[in-house]
């Protein structure tokens, strides 16, 4: 992802980029905003800038240091943890870093640090965190992200430059969103749009989520078919499926939990699938041996879909040797 992707809040990618571009970085950063606002991304963006190798435009997302960064494998970006009781930073913790922070980077010219949360910093440690913030070393950037900066003292915000991140419009973020997820409908987008109120990593969060529910749907649909005498069922739900390539291979993985759930089930009485569950159902009707059957046939078709094979003649395939399984056994 690049700076000018990032979705709304022009007048701080302007600053962001004009910081990266003239190489000078202040040596605190606050980002502030609401969980799911992009705090972290701006963070990361700054950081991999910052240790970018590139003669051009940073981050460049092709040098050895981008690549570092990608993989959170760069020796000169940390991400310092939250560690005491509530996930707070303590003093002992900030105590380190501050020794550490005096060693010269590793690969590149700075050496950053990343906070998230520091709203859960300690009142102690960040009076430990403002000693090293009043004689920063030449080469060290600290990040630190929070939702709200009220709870830091004024002596560790006043030393830091603050950029606020903001929600973005409904129009901005249909359109990043029906850019990125283009297996949703357009009314889905819209829909969670308006639940997340311009917060693109909220937005991200009910996607997923739906997508998970969604997923979960077909592939106990398809679980359930099977107990059906006739092959319509089948054919319905896995038809369903194959519309959506991505769909379809995500309901293959449910599916494939489902008759691990109901072979278990063959051998032992689960008391925590309840009544009417499709797992349970299916180790009724099915043995072991036939659930294994099952399982290898979804193997196979996966095996078939990393080559690419077309997703209809898969459906076809699926459907036909399921099929044929549950009939043998009934
Ligand atoms: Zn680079």
């Amino acid at each position: 992802m690049k700076l000018s992707d990032f979705v709304g809040n022009e007048n701080i990618k302007e600053q962001v980029a004009a910081i990266i571009d003239k190489n000078r970085f202040p040596h605190a950063i606050l980002l502030q905003g609401e969980e799911g606002i992009g705090k972290r991304t701006i963070a990361f963006m700054i950081a991999k800038a910052a240790v970018c190798s590139s003669l051009g435009k940073k981050p460049c997302n092709s040098c050895i240091d981008c690549l570092k960064a990608d993989a959170k494998t760069h020796p000169d970006i940390a991400y310092p943890k939250a560690t005491g009781g509530t996930k707070s930073f303590r003093v002992d913790a900030i105590r380190e870093i501050r020794e550490n922070a005096y060693i010269l980077p590793n690969e590149a010219k700075f050496k950053i640090y990343i906070f998230e949360s520091v709203d859960k910093m300690t009142e102690q440690a960040q009076n430990a965190f403002l000693k090293l913030l009043e004689e920063p070393p030449k080469h060290v950037i600290f990040i630190l992200t929070c939702n709200s900066f009220d709870s830091l003292l004024f002596t560790v915000r006043s030393r830091c430059q603050i950029f606020s991140i903001k929600p973005v419009s409904d129009i901005k973020a249909i359109a990043f969103l029906s850019l990125y997820y283009p297996e949703f409908s357009e009314e889905e987008i819209e829909k969670t749009v308006k639940l997340s109120h311009g917060n693109i990593g909220r937005a991200i969060t009910i996607l997923k989520n739906s997508l998970d529910n969604k997923t979960y749907a077909v592939a106990r649909d398809i679980g359930t078919a099977l107990l059906d005498d006739t092959e319509w069922e089948l054919l319905a739900a896995i038809g369903k499926a194959s519309k959506d390539r991505n769909l379809f291979i995500l309901s293959l993985d449910y599916l494939e939990l489902i008759f691990r759930d109901a072979c278990i089930l063959c051998y032992s009485k689960n008391k925590y699938f309840p009544e009417g569950d499709a797992a349970k159902n299916l180790s009724r009707r099915f043995g072991s041996n036939a659930l294994v059957k099952f399982i290898r046939i979804l193997q196979k078709t996966k095996k078939y879909l990393d080559r690419n094979v077309g997703i209809n003649f898969l459906a076809m395939y699926l459907c036909a040797n399921l099929r044929k399984i549950a009939f043998k056994e009934n």
